[in-house]
């Protein structure tokens, strides 16, 4: 916990310890060449006076003028680096720490061991980092270590713009380690942007991708050389424009049109921060000029739009859409929206026609629905999300009044409350006292929770308050390799391809359908019987993960079970770390590192299905029952339904599940999202008489029965006598247990 005098020593000290010497960079002549185009480099001076004379700077300009790969550079030649501390470098996505720390190392002429990086699983930080990329996340943590961040000298926050959550928070935390005495200076980088023509749509088409498909094709025979930029929402949409125009444009000798050559580069909006879906290398394959006689035309989704530019585009196609996760704050629903963006990212879009030369975008939209539909911004991430993990690490770092702690935007009160509620239900939080004395009731000060020894250890590890319960829960019964691997597997986003089946149905696509289908056979036996049968999806979790490890990560594996390999690899090093990471708490425990797992055996998988309804007891869903013979209502409505406790409709269990039509009473599930009903994802069975046990805070117990009577535990020298109890807001009615 900070107090305030080393607040202000510290940030005195890092000032005024200004460094005088010039440390030289050793750079090729190539290297060098190229830097001096950058907008960025004429501004070096007026950038490194504002920071020696300021704690606190903003530097702000187009994407591509330099400001990512340059100021780490300008600050380590000012000597930055060489007073002990470490210039350090967060990012909001993963893949742009990896690749920055690669091409500054290179500008640099430095290797890996002096230009570092570091995400969640991995990084290559060595005692001789100088300059470290890091995710936001990967800083946030380290603050809770060392309040002060001493191991640095400067700490750069990339693409603040973007809000994302982690960094809003560092810029929370920040802001009170280096108490801001006066408004940060900002410094304008003018880069050299070419102008960009803007074509608007005289009407907005309904099927934006055929529009694209249209538009890019005709750039393509019509106009003059020059790279293309389309603008769809997701990885769907990227394959099937990029199938359309492979098919239009085949890749062969001797053709008379200029060839077309495709990149897709996409990413999925997914929890997580952006990947790449095509593997390590696609970046570079982006940045290479394309093949003699083609053009090239890159169908990507909204990351091309700042962190990574790419070069020579002239010609930007801009659906104006925009794919986002919405997530109901009262009942926790998701589901996934294409929305129009905001004017701010459309006019972001545009910007990447004009880098080369003058440049045109055309965009699939009228003026009129870009004036009166767009909003000005997009709303930051902080309001779009829960914030469970986020409250339990600021209880963590013992900012406990989170209402009061200076969030750029802060979350809704909604938010906080679901979250305190959520971690108080799991062990993390105590519950809140209530106001004792008159005063305290009038005052109003809302109570707050604190974090408990359980919570301290949940918030130790990298991975969702409510599933690091149920590692935590799992140390017993040599389960722990188990619940690790399930945890991990839960954590990833998609494990599995979601195939959706192409909308322009072809002939190619009975392929696809037979596919899906084999699928979905495996998962049904990877299932069995039993209590594996009864872990539903897990279980296939469980499965998949056992037998690709068993198949060395073969990709070919992958891809014949639909399981994304990219996703099982996070899986593996998440795994890695969290083994390790129970092994350094728990020393006793000694956990095998080797990742091969054997299926669970049927006793082991009843009790990580107990294990897991610790984790998910808020999500319990109840099977209803059918409409009585000649009752009016919609019976199709009510086959296989489940009624859940944030919603009054029912919800339904998704095909693809394990557990599909197989109408257990009792399931928890992982979350809702919602397509074209209301689906539960990540479904286990489980029993009505463990719900009074594992999640005693949902339910509302009876008075002590008489029959049968009370019982004396000799050992703890309590009295435990059987209740009968009601669960949750719908009041299930549970068997009796001795409590
Ligand atoms: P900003 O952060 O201001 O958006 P950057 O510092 O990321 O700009 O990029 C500056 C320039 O360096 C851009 O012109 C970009 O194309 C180029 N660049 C960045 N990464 C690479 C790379 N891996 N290979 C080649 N050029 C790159
Ligand atoms: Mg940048």
């Amino acid at each position: 916990k900070p107090r305030k005098k080393d607040v202000t020593e510290k940030s005195k000290s890092v000032v005024e310890s200004k460094p005088a010497v010039h440390v030289p960079v050793d750079r090729t002549p190539e290297m060098q060449a190229s830097r001096q185009k950058l907008p960025i480099i004429g501004e070096e001076q007026v950038i490194m006076e504002t920071i020696n004379e300021n704690a606190v700077i903003i530097v702000c300009g187009e994407t591509g003028s330099g400001k990512t790969t340059q100021v780490p550079q300008f600050l380590y030649e000012a000597g930055y680096a060489h007073g002990g501390g470490i210039i350090g470098v967060t990012e909001p996505r993963r893949v742009a720490a990896i690749s920055m720390s690669k091409r500054v190392a290179a500008e640099m002429n430095l290797t890996d061991r002096e230009v570092s990086y570091q995400i969640r699983y991995e990084g290559n930080v060595t005692p001789d980092t100088h300059v470290k990329f890091m995710t936001d996340g990967v800083l946030l943590k380290e603050v809770q270590q060392d309040f002060l961040l001493l191991k640095y000298s400067t700490i750069i926050v990339d693409e603040a713009h973007e809000r994302s959550v982690y960094t809003d928070i560092l810029i929370g935390l920040l802001s009170r380690i280096v108490p801001l005495r006066a408004k940060p200076p900002v410094i304008k980088v003018d880069s050299r942007q070419y102008p960009v023509t803007i074509h608007f749509n005289r009407r907005t088409p309904d099927d934006y991708l055929t529009e694209a498909y249209r538009k890019t094709c005709k750039i393509h025979q019509q106009l003059a050389e020059g790279g293309i930029l389309v603008f769809v929402t997701g990885q769907q949409e990227v394959q099937t424009l990029c199938r359309k125009l492979k098919k239009a444009f085949p890749h062969h000798k001797g053709q008379v049109l200029p060839n077309i050559n495709l990149n897709n580069y996409s990413v999925e909006p997914t929890d997580e921060e952006a990947e790449m879906e095509q593997g390590d290398n696609s970046d570079a394959r982006v940045f290479d000029p394309p093949p003699e006689g083609c053009r090239l035309c890159v169908v990507a989704t909204n990351v091309a739009e700042t962190s990574l530019t790419i070069p020579n585009i002239r010609y930007v196609v801009d659906t104006g859409k925009t794919k986002t996760k919405f997530y109901d704050k009262v009942t926790g629903v998701s589901t996934f929206r294409i929305t129009w963006t905001s004017k701010a990212s459309a006019n972001q879009r545009a910007g990447r026609a004009g880098r080369v030369g003058p440049g045109h975008c055309y965009r699939l939209y009228s003026s009129a629905m870009f004036n009166d539909n767009f909003p000005q911004f997009s709303p930051p991430e902080i309001t779009r999300r829960p914030v469970d993990d986020l409250v339990l690490q600021m209880k963590d770092m013992s900012i406990d009044k989170v209402a009061n702690f200076p969030f750029p935007t802060p979350p809704d009160t909604d938010q906080i409350k679901a979250a305190e509620t959520l971690l108080v239900s799991l062990g993390a939080l105590s519950e809140p006292e209530k106001p004792k004395t008159f005063k305290a009731k009038v005052a109003k000060t809302a109570p707050t929770s604190k974090i408990t020894a359980l919570g301290r250890a949940m918030a130790s590890f990298p991975i969702a308050p409510r599933y690091a319960r149920m590692l935590a829960m799992g140390h017993q019964q040599e389960l722990l390799p188990y619940v690790i691997a399930a945890v991990a597997a839960l954590s990833v986003d998609q494990l599995f391809v979601e195939f959706q089946a192409p909308a322009d149905a072809q002939n190619e696509d009975e392929d696809l359908k037979r596919r899906i289908q084999n699928i979905n056979n495996v998962k049904r036996m990877w299932a069995g019987t039993g209590n594996s049968l009864l872990l539903g999806d897990l279980m296939v979790l469980l499965k998949a993960v056992g037998a690709c490890e068993y198949e060395g990560l073969s990709p070919e594996f992958c891809a014949r079970y639909g399981i994304r390999s990219k996703a099982m690899k996070e899986v593996r090093k998440l795994r890695t770390q969290l083994t390790n990471t129970v092994n350094m708490a728990l020393p006793e425990v000694n956990l095998c590192v080797d990742p091969k797992l054997t299926p669970p055996t049927d006793r082991q998988a009843k009790l990580l299905r107990q294990i897991v309804a610790t984790g998910l007891a808020d999500h319990v869903a109840r099977l209803m029952p059918d409409l009585p013979p000649g009752v009016e209502g919609d019976s199709k409505k009510h086959k296989h339904a489940y009624q859940c406790t944030e919603l009054e409709d029912p919800v339904y269990i998704h095909p693809t599940s394990a557990l599909y039509h197989k109408d257990k009473e009792y399931v928890v599930y992982q979350h809702i999202h919602e397509t074209s009903r209301p689906y539960m994802k990540g479904v286990v069975a489980v029993e009505a008489e463990w719900l009074p046990l594992l999640a005693p805070y949902h339910c509302t117990f009876s008075k002590p029965l008489e029959d049968p009577p009370p019982s004396w535990d000799a050992e703890t020298g309590q009295v435990k006598c059987h209740r009968t109890s009601t669960f949750g807001r719908c009041g299930w009615a549970l068997p009796a247990v001795c409590v």
